[in-house]
């Protein structure tokens, strides 16, 4: 199964697709503070994976 992370930033259209979702945890994390110099927490960043 195939799940995906869209990231909930306004004006922000990144969006990572993985199996695993410790990979796009870690990924979307990473972005969050890369991009919008937020931090995320794991529990948020799990409650945002979607199963496509
Ligand atoms: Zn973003």
């Amino acid at each position: 199964m195939t799940k995906q992370i869209m990231c909930d930033a306004p004006n922000c259209d990144f969006e990572v697709r993985s199996d695993t979702e410790e990979e796009l945890v870690s990924v979307v994390q990473q972005h969050a503070e890369q991009h919008h110099d937020a931090t995320l927490s794991r529990e948020d960043a799990m409650g945002m994976v979607r199963e496509i």
